[in-house]
């Protein structure tokens, strides 16, 4: 588990330097939605309560000035999207960045399905991406 928080922590430093230099709208992306489910995940995968964090009535419950106050894997959703992997898949012109998501990506996605599935270690495989 450490090792995947310490993933979902990477991945966080990958992406959010990507929003925070390239969005035109900060946070656009954002919905309540993506905040409820990020505490739902929480509880439910974590036993982490996110309520205490979590402002009633605000249109983000978890935005602050500083940005989002939810830790990189209590809300994966948000953690693994920027408008490039969205958008077309890859961050255009720059094949080292979009590789090194991908592996990150694959490393935590492979952790993710060995702990839902503890009895079936070794059955995840994935295949190295090949970025052209
Ligand atoms: S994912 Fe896109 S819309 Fe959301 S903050 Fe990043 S650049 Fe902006
Ligand atoms: S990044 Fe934070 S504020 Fe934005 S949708 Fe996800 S949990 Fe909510």
């Amino acid at each position: 588990m450490k090792q995947l928080i310490k993933l979902y922590k990477q991945m966080a430093d990958l992406t959010a330097p990507e929003c925070a230099t390239t969005c035109r709208c900060p946070h656009s992306c954002c919905d309540r939605m993506y905040c409820d489910e990020a505490r739902s995940w929480s509880d439910k995968k974590w036993h982490v309560d996110l309520s205490p964090l979590y402002i009633e009535g605000q249109r983000l419950p978890f935005m602050r000035k500083g940005g989002c106050v939810v830790e990189p894997h209590l809300r994966p959703t948000c953690t693994v999207h920027t408008c490039a992997i969205n958008g077309f898949g890859v961050k255009p012109n720059d094949p080292k960045w979009t590789k090194k998501y991908f592996r990150l990506r694959s490393r935590i996605d492979a952790l993710d399905f060995e702990d839902a599935y503890p009895d079936m270690n070794g059955a995840y495989e994935h295949d190295e991406v090949e970025i052209l």
